[in-house]
């Protein structure tokens, strides 16, 4: 069967962001998305209005129903939703349930793109630092990084974390609406290696960075190098927000809805 990526995320009922991005764009990375979900969230393309976290040892029970059975070649974490969640994530590798070798694409999800809360950000940041040196790859945008780092500076930020054992680090200016063009710096073990330029397309967009993440993980399970992961998720993820759908085309603060197929 095609290799599968086993990504933790949760349920977006709007169907933008969230377990439904991962198994869109990991389907058409040529992999098979498997999903263990964290969270109900209650949103739509405008606003998040709560949402109620899976309990860690249900998260578990499905990540572990999975890994006995499929063959897994990637694992992408998006929303966890708790402290509990994400140290049950990390119990996962510590303990070997998860082969060590195994390409993890974190994306370190604070909040939604909409502002709206998807966990306590303070305490979900102290609880990624341990879970943060399993990962092959981390995706935050410029907020995420400076929570996570502790760090103003981008490229200081970006090489602390790979000191603190993360292999690479994807940062991104997605999220920067007032910056020009979109700016993607990669950096693998503390080295800036690949920079990319990418439009920024008018509106905000709903998922994208989780569409982002999931492909490069479904990429990554289809064998290719890292650096032509993030290359290839870089056109991709610039033609699903070219074809985006608009469900309020006259409301500047409603999110459209990327367009994975
Ligand atoms: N995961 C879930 C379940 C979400 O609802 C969201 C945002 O609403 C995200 C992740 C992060 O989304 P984005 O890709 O827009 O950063």
């Amino acid at each position: 069967m095609r290799p599968v990526v086993l990504c933790f995320s949760g349920l977006d009922p709007s169907g933008g962001a969230g377990l439904q991005a991962d198994i869109e764009a990991i389907g058409q990375a040529g992999a098979h998305a498997a999903i263990a979900c964290t969270a109900i969230t209650i949103q739509n393309s405008q606003q998040v209005f709560g949402f109620e976290a899976c309990a860690a040892n249900l998260v578990k029970d499905q990540a572990t129903a999975v890994l006995d059975d499929l063959p897994v070649a990637a694992i992408k974490s998006g929303m966890l939703g708790t402290t509990d969640n994400i140290a049950m994530l990390t119990q996962l590798f510590a303990e070997r349930l998860i082969t060590a070798d195994t390409p993890f694409v974190l994306d370190p999800v604070l909040v939604a793109n909409s502002g709206g809360s998807l966990g306590d950000e303070k305490t979900l940041v102290s609880a990624f630092r341990e879970l943060l040196p399993y990962a092959t790859l981390i995706t935050p945008n410029t907020h995420e990084l400076r929570a996570l780092s502790g760090e103003q500076d981008l490229h200081i930020g970006a090489q602390k974390l790979c000191a603190q054992g993360t292999y690479a680090v994807l940062v991104k200016t997605s999220h920067d609406f007032d910056s020009g063009d979109i700016e993607q710096y990669l950096y693998i073990k503390g080295e800036m290696v690949h920079k990319s330029t990418l439009p920024r397309l008018t509106g905000e967009f709903h998922g994208s960075g989780c569409s982002l993440a999931s492909f490069i993980a479904g990429r990554l399970a289809m064998g290719d190098a890292l650096i032509d992961a993030v290359r290839a998720a870089d056109s991709w993820i610039t033609q699903t927000l070219r074809a985006a759908d608009a469900p309020h085309p006259n409301n500047e603060q409603a999110q459209l809805i990327p367009n994975r197929f």
